[in-house]
């Protein structure tokens, strides 16, 4: 059964994230498997990617938690005594300055990394590395930093992370067409209208609908049709 549901995103520094699931029976899935709605495991399985879904991950962002915000306080150690660690979410730049890595998301209840960028917009998931960061997830922590400057750098990466700030950039504008196609349609169904008032008006009266001559600008009688377009347009700010 179909449920009503509204997620918030309880990492991101506390970021309000409000999406509405209703109609989506996957979303159904963000809210089972995981205390945290942005948790990568919730979706990678999922089988088919909506429009939707895709949107809600997205604003979903990466799940990216702090140690203390898990279960135990501490992200898992393996059997190498090695975890992830908050750190590997930033990427330090040849300045020595620190920029966020977006795309890396960090599942809770799998204790794995996926890439959230491959995850959304990636072509070559059938690859078996790429799988490791969209499908399966990556824990081998002692290799962690090298994979993670590995992947980042592979052109599928890089394309998947230029498309998504593609989408971010174009989507403030993409509300603007919406209406302005909106506003265009209506207009276009006002129109048909008033020339079908016209056709109704003449097929009542069994009235002929075209004339000898139909050249429109001209003095003369262009036919029934058109001369009722003519007149109506006077007054109409649409024909
Ligand atoms: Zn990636």
């Amino acid at each position: 059964m179909l449920r009503h549901l509204q997620s918030t995103s309880i990492v991101d520094n506390q970021e309000y994230v409000q999406t509405d699931f209703s109609d989506l029976q996957d979303a159904m899935l963000f809210t089972e498997r995981s205390q945290f709605k942005n948790d990568p495991a919730n979706f990678v399985k999922l089988k088919n990617l909506t429009p939707e879904i895709n949107n809600l991950i997205l604003n979903l962002g990466p799940c990216q938690p702090f140690q203390n915000d898990l279960p135990e306080n501490k992200f898992p150690k393996d059997k190498y005594n090695c975890c992830f660690k908050e750190t590997y979410n930033l990427r330090i730049l040849p300045d020595n300055s620190k920029i966020n890595r977006d795309w890396l998301s960090y599942s809770p209840s799998e204790d794995k990394i996926y890439c959230l960028h491959c995850f959304l917009f990636g072509t070559n998931l059938h690859n078996s590395t790429q799988k490791t960061w969209t499908k399966n997830g990556f824990n081998t922590w002692k290799n962690i930093t090298q994979a993670i400057k590995a992947h980042e750098n592979i052109p599928d990466h890089i394309t998947c992370s230029i498309k998504l700030k593609l989408k971010k950039t174009s989507a403030p504008i993409l509300p603007e067409l919406h209406h302005t196609r909106n506003i265009q349609i209506s207009m276009n169904r006002q129109i048909v209208s008033e020339l079908i008032d016209i056709v109704l008006f003449l097929a009542h009266r069994n009235l002929a609908f075209r004339g000898h001559q139909e050249k429109w600008a001209t003095n003369l009688s262009m036919g029934n049709f058109k001369d009722l377009t003519v007149l109506m347009a006077k007054n109409s700010t649409l024909l």
